[in-house]
């Protein structure tokens, strides 16, 4: 039986990340799709963990090739998921998250009309902007622009299946399990995954 495909979108330093990380940790049945990237690596993030840091030409090779299920530019570099794992995943039945931005969460609809999507809002501006500072891996410029990208980012929640507000950590990590875990109660999916038992039973 297929996977879930869940698609989870926020502003940064909505918290978007840490939730996943806490989701990946107590789910063995659940997996992150790591994208292709043209920016930087950041301080601490490893080539094939956080992302595939690649060059621009090489990220436009594999577009051209139909590599991605979608991409998009944020930010001002690229970034796209690789259809490929995505398809591998799904048909190992193993659930799959893509942390993407609302534009690849549009595209993805498209082609996986199944796929779940999950928008995590902060509670507030401010507090989102204290989270950019308190990360410290952005220059000033760059958290200014980030704050302008996550208003932008937010005017598209509406498009969304599920909202959270992480104002908690554990509440929205709480919000994140719930949604995924009714999507694997979903009645097509049990009365496959229970065939026999359910058989013997009508
Ligand atoms: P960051 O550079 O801070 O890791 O990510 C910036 C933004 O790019 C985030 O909103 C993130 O969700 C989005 N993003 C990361 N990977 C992908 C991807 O593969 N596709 C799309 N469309 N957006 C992505």
């Amino acid at each position: 039986m297929e996977g879930n495909l869940f698609i989870i979108t926020a502003p940064s330093g909505a918290g978007k990340t840490s939730l996943v990380r806490a989701l990946l940790d107590g789910d063995e049945h659940i997996k992150l799709s790591v994208s292709h990237t043209t920016r930087q690596p950041r301080p601490g993030e490893e080539e094939g963990v956080h992302y595939h840091f690649v060059a621009e030409p090489e990220f436009v090779d594999l577009l051209n090739h139909g590599d991605f299920l979608e991409s998009a530019q944020v930010h001002s570099a690229y970034y796209g998921t690789s259809r490929s794992v995505v398809n591998a995943v799904l048909a190992q039945g193993l659930d799959l998250i893509l942390e993407i931005d609302w534009q690849g969460a549009e595209q993805v609809r498209k082609q996986y009309p199944a796929a779940i999507s999950i928008f995590i809002l902060p509670p507030s501006m401010e507090a989102l902007e204290q989270r950019l500072n308190n990360r410290a891996q952005d220059s000033a410029e760059v958290i200014v622009r980030r704050l302008a990208a996550a208003r932008d980012e937010m005017r598209h929640v509406a498009e969304f299946d599920y909202v959270t507000i992480n104002d908690r950590f554990e509440h929205a990590l709480e919000d994140l399990r719930a949604i995924i875990r009714s999507q694997r109660l979903r009645r097509e999916k049990q009365l496959l995954r229970y065939q026999d038992m359910v058989q013997k039973l009508l």
